[in-house]
């Protein structure tokens, strides 16, 4: 079974948007690239967890959510660094037809951790989930990952809403160097 490191998008890897979906407001959090590229020569499978809650709202399509990470797959690749798999939830209660659903991927809740688990067979005890919001943090505690708050996009805010337990960093550049010590 293999260990993952499980990644949140907005406010993780990339600077915090609104709703982000087009690739000219896409800019990586400084060292997010860095840190990819540490986790994949440490052999870790790397997976990309994201509520994308603007798709159930009709703020933009899942055809753009894909098209956002195809550009940030090839961002990625100049540098040497690469995603294992992407997930997204794209449901939210109060959004439009059948994107209104009460899913089970939708963070805090660990569905998307799971599904990947099962289709990668990943080992959830030795893994670690890294996100900016308490629903990253419950997501990964709720799966039986380690889990660590980054204190760029809403972490710095999120910190006092959290557990002493968890681990505090801030940003994903350290976050990941602590794991890999
Ligand atoms: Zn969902």
């Amino acid at each position: 079974m293999k260990s993952a490191v499980f990644l949140d998008r907005d406010g993780t890897i990339n600077i915090e948007k609104d709703y982000l979906f087009q690739i000219k407001d896409f800019e990586f959090v400084d060292g997010a690239v860095e840190a990819i590229r540490l986790l994949n020569r440490a052999g870790l499978f790397v997976v990309v967890v994201t509520n994308q809650s603007g798709v159930a709202r009709g703020y933009y399509t899942e055809e753009d959510v894909e098209n956002l990470h195809r550009h940030i797959a090839a961002e990625l690749k100049v540098s040497g660094a690469h995603i294992d798999a992407w997930f997204y939830c794209p449901h939210h209660h109060s959004g439009r037809g059948s994107y209104a659903l009460p899913c089970k991927c939708r963070k805090p809740l660990p569905g998307m951790l799971l599904e990947a688990a099962r289709v990668y067979d990943i080992d959830l005890q030795k893994s670690t989930m890294i996100g900016d919001k308490s629903a990253d943090i419950e997501a990964g505690i709720s799966a039986g990952c380690r889990s660590i708050l980054v204190r760029t996009g809403y972490g710095a805010e999120e910190e006092k809403n959290i557990g002493s337990e968890t681990v505090v960093a801030d940003d994903l550049l350290s976050a990941v160097k602590s794991l890999l010590v």
